[in-house]
Order: structure tokens, then sequence, then C-alpha cells
């Protein structure tokens, strides 16, 4: 059975509230607050797709909770639709000016209240849809660069406020330039989806990020686990895509390889993403260098870890 979405509604009358509610929760699963603060503290936890707001409270009223609402994170992305009287119809352009999506108004029509809502929650669903197409890399089915570049900063930061050991790490498929010019694109494009479904079966985790960063790179973040436990897990993954036995070009190597680097540190406050991403680079050119089909790390202490 589908998901129900989840519909807030915010007023400070109950009797008018649940008046919303008894027209909507055939449909949707409704949660109530009766005040400003408590709504604002149920939006940003409960998930929601669609918040009520009534325009007329005491205290915070429904234009301040709107402009606070659109202000964090966790909760612009929710359309707001306001209610208002017949008596405040010089509110409703104020409150679609703020960014609110729509306005019903009360004494409530009830098919017009579940027209809206539901035109509402469906353009919701839409919107979120093409925003999680628009993170995967279509081809290969992982997350993509885009993704790569909101996911990264926020792990790192996570990392840094737990104090917890954070891995990035390069991957390269070996002379894939060779392999394109030899076999052509398409079968170019299969050894890229094979390595991405090789990798992403050994980053299962919630904690594992893995993503394609371009071409036939991919890149991947690990939070939590220490050098050496990174490491070994790399060298699975290494080990697994030459174990596909993908013939590669007679003059680049017998099978499909990857050569990968990274390191693993526990950030201060005062290090940049930026500057460890270089030192997961500099392993991977190392592993180039080296011979290819190779996993180099770095330790926290830039101690390196090289395979055999
Ligand atoms: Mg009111």
């Amino acid at each position: 059975m589908e998901k129900r979405d989840k519909i807030l509604i915010i007023d400070d009358s109950s009797v008018q509230a649940d008046m919303l509610k008894s027209i909507l929760e055939k449909d949707y699963d409704i949660t109530t607050a009766n005040t400003a603060a408590s709504g604002l503290h149920q939006a940003r936890i409960g998930k929601f797709s669609l918040v009520l707001l009534d325009v007329i409270m005491p205290g915070m009223d429904g234009f301040d909770l709107l402009k606070k609402l659109q202000e964090e994170v966790v909760t612009q992305q929710i359309p707001v639709i306001l209610i208002t009287s017949l008596a405040d119809a010089e509110y409703e352009e104020r409150g679609l000016v703020l960014g609110a999506v729509d306005y019903i108004t009360k004494p409530y029509h009830a098919p017009i209240v579940r027209a809206r809502v539901n035109t509402h929650i469906k353009l919701y669903r839409y919107r979120a849809q093409v925003e999680r197409q628009s993170m995967i890399d279509p081809m290969t089915g992982v997350p993509n660069r885009r993704s790569y570049d909101i996911t990264c900063h926020d792990k790192w930061q996570e990392a840094a406020r737990m104090q917890q050991p954070i891995s990035l790490c390069m991957f390269d498929i070996d002379r894939f330039k060779t392999y394109n010019d030899t076999f052509g694109h398409p079968a170019g494009d299969q050894v890229i989806c094979a390595v991405a479904t090789t990798a992403t079966g050994f980053l299962r985790r919630s904690t594992d990020f893995f993503a394609r960063y371009g071409g036939e790179e991919f890149v991947a973040i690990i939070l939590g686990s220490d050098a050496k436990t990174a490491f070994n897990q790399m060298k699975k993954i290494r080990r697994e895509v030459e174990k596909l036995h993908i013939a590669h070009a007679p003059e680049a190597a017998q099978w499909v390889t990857v050569s990968i680097g990274g390191v693993t540190v526990v950030p201060r406050l005062e290090d940049s993403y930026d500057t460890y991403l270089k030192i997961a680079d500099g392993m991977l050119y190392d592993a180039k260098r080296m011979g290819r089909n190779k996993v180099i790390w770095s330790t926290d202490k830039l101690e390196q870890l090289n395979e055999d």
C-alpha cells in the first residue's frame, strides 16, 4: 500500500483545526498544533508533505511562522497553505508574497479544501521525485556528482562534530581510455556499471556513501571506521572488481581493474575537506604510479598503508 502523506494543521482554535482534520483525515495522516511554537517544532521533525497554517494566532502569528519555516533548511521545502477568513482578504496577498503556495478561507467548503490540498500534495510529490532523480546517475543508478557535492560537506561536519574518523576515497578504472578505444563506449559504459555495482555491494551501511564522480571515477565516504578497516574494505572492492574477469584490451592488462586512494582522519574544526580530498587523490596517483590495481591509504598521521 502506498504511504499516506502527512499534513500538519497549525491553528490556535482547536475547533477549527478539528474541522479541517475531519475533512482530510480519510486521505491523509493529520497532526495538529495549537500554537506557532509547537507547530514549528512539529514541522522540523515530522516529515510533512504540507502545512495548513492559520494566519491569525496570538503570540507568533502565521506570517512570522511562515518566515521561519522558509528560513530553515529542514522545513523550507514543505509547501504552506494559509488559512484566512473572508474578513482578512488583504492578508492573502501578503501570505502569497511571503511564499505560501495557496490559501483557503473559513468557513470551510469541504470539496474545495480537498481539491486544493490534493493539488499541492501532488505537486510536492512530483517535485520530491524530480529532486531524487536529479541526485542519481542514470547510467549506474548510484548517486551522482551533484549528490556528492551536497553530501560531502555534511559528512565532514558530522565527523568533526562527533569526533569520528572519516575516510575519503577516490576510485579510478585502470587504463579505461584504452578499454574504450578497443571495445567502444557502450562496452565501456557496461564496465563502469559493473564497477559501480560491485563497489556498492561493499558500501551498504547508512554511514557509507558512494557516488560516481565523473567518467570512470568514483568517490566513497565512510564514517566511523579507522584507517585499517576502511583500507581493508577497499581492498575487498579492488579484488572483487578483478575477480569479475572482464577481459581488458591486450596491451593494457588481462582483466579490468581499479586503483583506489584514500585517507582517514578525525577532522578538527580548522581542517578543510578539500585538503584531505587532495591527499586521497594523491594516494590514487601513487597507486597508479606503483603499477595500478592497488589500494593506497594515508592514516591520520600521514603514514601510508600499501598493499602487499
Ligand atoms: Mg486563529
